[in-house]
């Protein structure tokens, strides 16, 4: 199981060798296709959506199907390369470039997403294991608001 102790991971290049990895100790082919995911996926700090990686895909490979998409991050969500936000209202967003459980914050009004820069998840969770007695393995924590951008459109 994944802790949150496990230090953040932004380089996308190290995330992408690691997915190839994976990928390839299953025995999985790596079509250009599916590299062009992995990429999309190991450098973006942005958590998009299926359809906004499909339409990144599809720019440079124009017979890329939403299906492929799919299929790669299902893989990925297996191996424990990509972390899945799903949101009741706006569908699933994912995280290849840190794969583990760490807090996101939310802009409710243009979906950004963004992954705070926080110290304190590890006391947190380290409190409310001590004080439920729970053996704690992952969590989800979610912070909503407006990001600066729509800030200054209001
Ligand atoms: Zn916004
Ligand atoms: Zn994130």
């Amino acid at each position: 199981m994944k802790s949150d102790r496990q230090p953040p991971m932004t380089d996308g290049k190290q995330r992408l060798e690691n997915m190839l990895e994976a990928l390839k100790s299953r025995g999985y082919r790596i079509t250009p296709q599916r590299l062009a995911i992995l990429k999309i996926l190991a450098q973006s700090r942005g958590h998009p959506s299926v359809e906004s990686i499909h339409k990144e895909v599809k720019a440079v490979f124009p017979t890329t199907s939403l299906a492929t998409i799919y299929k790669t991050l299902t893989l990925l969500k297996e191996l424990g390369q990509v972390l899945e936000l799903g949101f009741a209202d706006w569908g699933s967003r994912y995280d290849g470039n840190r794969p583990y459980p760490h807090p996101h914050i939310i802009c409710t009004k243009c979906g950004a997403i963004v992954d705070p820069e926080s110290e304190s998840m590890s006391v947190m969770t380290q409190e409310m294991s001590q004080a439920s007695g729970f053996r704690i393995t992952h969590h989800r924590l979610d912070f909503f608001g407006l990001c600066p951008q729509c800030q200054k459109e209001e």
